[in-house]
């Protein structure tokens, strides 16, 4: 009899790992909730799909648990960008390489542009090895059991009855985005085996700050360097927590402060501001700190540089030369051509330098204020724009009790694990998919394979999840 495999998801790690799982001979069957199959697919990289980055570095790659980078590092030694890059190549999908500034990495996209194409490439794909999908169906529990012969059996609890399997695959994603399907709940299911889980924290989303001027700068768009600065945490506040929280948030809050949880992270690119914040690619790759610092009630700023071309020195100089050659005109000229005019204006205002003033008038000290404004002008930041607009979570099922190379549970034999649901976010750049993909394809090849359980371990034998979800119930 074929080795039955189902799914828990069908966004991009369930699909690749069904078609991974059925290129094996199982029997593969998908189950995922929403009424469709690649939701959150079809919106990635604005519609076109950047499916992987040709600089898959690991430190592209942020976890809590995996702090020396060995598992990222084990998945990526297994399936690198060039092993996604066939991958599609086989399902017909030739790759289209964009370059950007100031990223290293070529950003792979599918040559018609069009992410419709890579899951219409999965779907006949699947379609071809007779995987079949049930959409509309909700996992409620998973039951973990030994059949008569003494191998592990799952039961399956879903909105549409009983369903059996010889191995699950886990590819339910994270918290983002949960109008896609990925609500946010999937952790509850291996929360029920014993799994530790990191909680889901947005990730790669725009900023709220605090400034009037913001409306001002609405629409705006400008390269800058950001640094954002995270401050130490305070003695008060860690006491309050530990005794909130209990041990195991403790424990988290003590990892942090450890060292893990650094003082600066920088980034640079086109920030866009809008009328509450920064956004952009930029912004986006700070969040997932921003999230930390906001659950450990850390206070934090960005550093905004808006000439990052300059140094210091280089901008205090070309000031002065430009107040020596437009001496006779008013200040509103001192900026022109170096910043959009809107956010010249704002940072004209910050100095304190009127517009009408004479360039002739402004003396040193306002000078050299307007150059430290510009090379460093500090921002707060409140939060990030939540998991409703985010399109990555950080945290997750903890990577110590993940085998790297097959994706299978360290606690329960048979169960795997793939996607956004394990506690490994990427940077924007097409990195979150190739994670999706590469532990997608490891999961569901080695869910494939047939394995003798003659030593089966006793403690694995009872594990019925039991969780039910509160809404459901309802
Ligand atoms: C707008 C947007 C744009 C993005 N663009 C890019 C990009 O260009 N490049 C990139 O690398 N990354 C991008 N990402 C991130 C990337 O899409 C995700 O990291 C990736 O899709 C995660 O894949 P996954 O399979 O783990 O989870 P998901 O794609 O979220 O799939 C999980 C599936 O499981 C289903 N499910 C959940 N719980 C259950 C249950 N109990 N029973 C049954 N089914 C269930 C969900 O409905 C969902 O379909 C983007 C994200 C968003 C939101």
């Amino acid at each position: 009899m074929k080795k039955r495999i189902v799914i828990i998801g069908a966004g991009a790690s369930g699909l690749a790992a069904a078609i991974e799982a059925a290129r094996t001979g199982a029997d593969v069957i998908v189950l995922e909730h929403t009424g469709e199959i690649g939701k959150k697919l079809l919106m990635t990289g604005n519609g076109r799909c950047n499916y992987t980055n040709t600089d898959m570095s690991p430190a592209h790659f942020h976890s809590h648990s995996d702090r020396n980078g060995t598992f990222v590092q084990t998945v990526l030694s297994a399936f690198g960008w060039e092993d996604t890059v066939q991958f599609f190549r086989e399902l017909g999908i030739n790759p289209r390489i964009r370059h950007y500034e100031y990223d290293e990495g070529g950003y792979v996209y599918p040559a018609s542009g069009e992410a419709r194409a890579v899951l219409k490439a999965f779907l006949s794909e699947a379609a071809f090895l007779n995987v079949r999908f049930f959409c509309g169906c909700r996992v409620y529990s998973v039951a973990h059991m030994k059949d008569q012969d003494g191998r592990p059996l799952f039961q399956l609890d879903t909105n549409q009855g009983m369903v059996r399997a010889d191995s699950v695959i886990m590819a339910a994603g994270g918290a983002a985005m949960p109008k896609t399907g990925s609500d946010g709940k999937s952790y509850l299911i291996p929360s029920a085996f014993g799994h530790l889980m990191w909680e889901f924290l947005p990730a790669l989303c725009a900023l709220r700050c605090v400034g009037s001027f913001f409306r001002e700068l609405k629409g705006v768009r400008w390269e800058c360097g950001l640094k954002l600065m995270i401050a130490g945490p305070e003695e008060g506040v860690s006491r309050d927590r530990k005794r909130e929280h209990g041990e195991s948030e403790a424990d988290y809050f003590a990892f942090h402060q450890d060292g893990l949880l650094e003082e600066s992270y920088e980034s640079r690119g086109e920030v866009q501001f809008t009328d509450y914040g920064l956004s952009g690619i930029p912004a986006f790759q700070l969040s997932r700190y921003v999230s930390l610092a906001v659950k450990l009630r850390r206070e934090r700023h960005i550093l905004l540089d808006m000439l990052p071309d300059y140094s210091p020195e280089e901008l205090r100089q070309e000031l002065c030369r430009r107040r020596d050659k437009f001496s006779d005109r008013n200040a509103e000229i001192l900026l022109n051509g170096l910043l959009p005019e809107k956010l010249g204006r704002v940072m004209m205002e910050k100095a304190g330098i009127r517009a009408n003033l004479g360039v002739y008038f402004i003396p040193d000290p306002l000078l050299d204020k307007l150059a430290a404004l510009l090379k460093g002008f500090r921002i707060s930041v409140l939060d990030t724009n939540g998991f409703d607009s985010c399109q990555c979570s950080a945290g997750g099922i903890d990577t110590s009790e993940i085998d790297p190379e097959t994706m299978e549970s360290r606690l329960i034999p048979e169960l795997f694990f793939a996607g956004e649901l394990i506690d490994v976010d990427g940077d924007c750049g097409g990195y979150n998919l190739h994670w999706a993909f590469a532990t997608g394809a490891i999961a569901g090849r080695s869910a494939g394979k047939v394995r003798r359980y003659r030593n089966y371990p006793e403690r694995f034998e009872t594990n019925s999840a039991d969780y039910q979800d509160p809404e459901e119930e309802a």
